[in-house]
């Protein structure tokens, strides 16, 4: 019984040495032409053109892509060079997705939630209101399955979307009133975007949007009465301070912001494969790197406009947070009904949601409470 065990374990032995050695000989021909393409391809450089929705520059979220370019260019020796341009340098802010589409650019820098005209489930993959927090947007999207719906979605528009940073959780805003009641954002003009803009609609204020470049202007001259822009790091750079009286710091409408890279799919495929996964790997690195950034940069910023610029800072009153979270969960479900998209993404993303919500009640809210 042992001998005959033995002797089926060296005939399996024998047969797996036979047939590798005829992949052996059979693979060398095609394997000298692999080498030989690998090497031209390796010989090449690729200059490409990256446009993104902020100002040059900009800490955090035009440091992102600067990071990026930096990453690729270092990694590849020069193979693969990115150059980086702000918002109207080349296009204007709001047009990244349709260049990086064209193919007239090979990249981006921007967030998802801009495209909610064209791709109405887009909002999800940057942020939602009373959504995940960073960590759990980031687990969801690289191991819960939320990157390949993402990319599932901007495949007809022969784009490769990739998680490219993120902000954290976003402050409420800068408004030029107090806040005491859902009366106080009837008739509100305030500059919010995604499905935010919509809960703020719908609860009688006036939504409108703009580029980072054109919030300061519209706030000091009145042409709006309150802003978001992301939280202290970046709204202290604006110097928003100076056009509005009251900081909000409650957190409810970007609970953790991804930002994206957008790739010309076509321009990515002719990349070869060590610079393809080069391209990757600095985005991954610097969707990390720009959270960390944020994380720790906002403490900083908001001692400063506490202590050197004197803002007065307020949270939303309970019964407004408990209205706008009303008012979501009534957006969201009519997203689900009017497009099969958003439904798909949107199972997915709150299924991931209720399972970390359970985790971190369980964890983190008592630890947030003891330590
Ligand atoms: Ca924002």
């Amino acid at each position: 019984m042992v001998l005959n065990i033995n002797k089926n374990k060296y005939r399996h032995f024998f047969s797996v040495v036979i047939a590798a050695s005829v992949l052996l000989v059979s693979g060398c021909g095609d394997e000298k032409q692999t080498q030989t393409a690998t090497s031209s391809a390796k010989a090449q450089s690729y200059q490409w053109k990256m446009v993104t929705s902020w100002p040059k520059n900009f800490p955090g979220l035009g440091m992102a892509p600067e990071k990026f370019a930096k990453y690729v260019d270092e990694m590849s020796d020069g193979r693969l060079t990115v150059q980086v341009y702000g918002a109207g340098e080349l296009v204007p802010g709001f047009e990244v997705f349709d260049s990086v589409s064209q193919g007239t650019v090979q990249m981006g820098h921007s967030g998802a939630y801009y495209w909610k005209g064209k791709i109405p489930a887009s909002p999800i993959f940057s942020s939602i209101p009373f959504g995940m927090t960073a960590t759990e947007l980031n687990a969801w999207l690289h191991y819960g399955g939320g990157l390949a719906l993402w990319q599932e979605l901007y495949k007809p528009f022969g784009i490769i979307p990739m998680a490219g940073g993120n902000t954290g959780a976003q402050f409420t805003g800068w408004f030029k009133k107090e806040i005491n009641s859902m009366e106080d954002i009837k008739g509100l003009k305030m500059r919010i975007p995604g499905l935010a803009g919509e809960v703020l609609k719908r609860a009688g204020g006036i939504p409108v949007t703009l580029t980072g470049g054109e919030i300061f202007s519209s706030l000091q001259s009145g042409a709006i009465d309150a802003t978001e822009w992301v939280g202290p790091y970046n709204d202290l750079a604006f110097g928003f301070y100076q056009a509005a009286e009251y900081y909000y710091s409650s957190i409810w409408h970007e609970t953790g912001t991804a930002l994206e890279f957008l790739i010309n799919e076509k321009a990515f495929n002719e990349l070869p494969k060590d610079l393809q996964k080069i391209v990757e790997v600095a985005a991954r690195a610097v969707n990390q790197s720009t959270l960390d950034e944020y994380n720790a940069g906002n403490n900083n910023a908001l001692q400063t406009l506490i202590e050197k610029h004197n803002v007065k800072m307020r949270t939303l009153p309970s019964p407004v947070l408990a209205e706008l979270k009303n008012i979501t969960a009534q957006v969201i479900t009519e997203q689900s009904a009017a497009d099969e998209d958003f439904a798909k993404v949107w199972a997915s993303y709150s299924e991931f949601l209720q399972s970390m919500r359970s985790y971190n009640d369980l964890t983190l809210k008592e630890y947030y409470l003891n330590r």
